[in-house]
């Protein structure tokens, strides 16, 4: 068998999650969209069941696999519905459902809804993407409330630089969301992983950790909360070919790296196919048996190349890890050029091996 795989450590994403939550000082839903960021969403929503407060996917189609698992727990729908008759199903499933457009206050009031909803009010304090305008933030509540088909609202919003810690965007987002919702008795929610980790003073009854749970840094920069994180996944293949180059030789394709000295190289089962970003440019770090080397010429689809010139004891076989504890995915991000989401969600081809510890 190829031995290219990844493994998911639940245990730390429990330890996250658990992190999130008591850091926060809040409930928190666990955002497992995109398949759990590339984690497996059924795997993880299902070892977090016993504590998490609940769930977040991106759509219906994410919830109702979470639902089809047997995953009982609230699941909210970040972007609501798409189109109006979701609402049968999000009724018959008992999911949440954000309302970030008018359209949507409309579908929910017109609906043939009988047991009232759970909707999330999704203000737009700032980042333009989605959420009411805050003039029509207010109206909006009171029509949910008044129509009969909702039971609760939760107020939320969504910050589009809390990753950035000495920037003052988030607090003013925040100005904007107070002065929306005033005099409404609501919970709210507003703190993503980066606000979690990185703005202790930003309210909510709620949080929404994701990137957080599967352990990588929202950050840029050193963090001493996000230093508290454990990697959940580790990508890991082997040497499957070793050869010994003199001086001046190409690697790969392109003769993108051109060795500098007599070169050791191993190339190992794991390419672009895989999700290992192409981008990644020689020196990217790699772990070898428990060793930091780099990896060496361009990525190709299925194998790439490392460094293995003054790691004697390694050769055929060597376990390659490209990232989890030891070379970190947020690194690896940075090389590449790209965020730990992105590195994650590509991830495909290779299996995903469950353990606990
Ligand atoms: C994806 C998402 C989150 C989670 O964001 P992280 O940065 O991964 O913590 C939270 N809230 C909303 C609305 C999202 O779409």
């Amino acid at each position: 068998m190829r031995p290219a795989r990844a493994l998911i450590d639940l245990q730390a994403l429990r330890h996250n999650y658990r992190l999130a939550r008591e850091v926060a000082g809040a409930k928190a839903l666990a955002v497992v969209k995109a398949d759990a960021y590339g984690h497996g969403a059924v795997r993880c929503a299902q070892a977090l069941e016993g504590e998490a407060d609940g769930f977040a996917v991106a759509c219906i189609e994410e919830a109702l696999q979470l639902r089809e698992a047997g995953i009982r727990a609230p699941i909210l729908l970040l972007e609501g519905f798409f189109e109006a008759d979701e609402l049968a199903l999000i009724e018959q499933h008992e999911l949440w459902c954000v309302v970030h457009a008018l359209w949507q206050v409309e579908a929910i009031e017109r609906s043939a809804v009988r047991k009232p909803l759970t909707v999330w009010l999704k203000l737009d304090s700032g980042m333009h993407r989605v959420g009411l305008h805050p003039a029509e933030y207010q109206a909006a509540y009171r029509r949910l409330l008044a129509c009969g088909r909702v039971a609760k609202i939760v107020l939320m919003s969504h910050f589009a630089r809390a990753d950035e810690l000495d920037c003052s965007r988030s607090e003013e987002q925040l100005a904007v969301f107070e002065q929306a919702r005033q005099g409404l008795a609501a919970e709210i929610s507003l703190r993503n992983s980066p606000a979690v980790l990185g703005w202790p003073g930003i309210p909510s009854d709620w949080v929404r950790p994701g990137i957080m749970l599967y352990g990588a840094t929202p950050f840029e920069q050193e963090q001493a909360l996000a230093a508290r994180l454990q990697p959940v996944m580790t990508l890991e293949s082997k040497v499957i070919s070793v050869r010994e180059l003199p001086a001046g030789e190409p690697v790969g394709y392109g003769a993108r790296f051109v060795t500098e000295r007599p070169t050791r190289v191993g190339v190992v089962a794991m390419g672009y196919a895989d999700g290992y970003p192409r981008h990644a440019p020689s020196g990217t770090p790699v772990a070898i048996d428990g060793q930091l080397s780099r990896l060496i010429g361009r990525v190709s689809m299925d194998m790439l190349c490392v460094d293995l010139s003054d790691l004697p004891q390694t050769g055929l076989g060597s376990r390659v890890e490209l990232w989890g504890k030891q070379v970190l995915a947020s690194d690896v991000a940075v090389c590449a050029g790209t965020i730990p989401y992105q590195i994650f969600c590509n991830l495909r081809r290779v299996p995903l091996l469950y353990c606990e510890a």
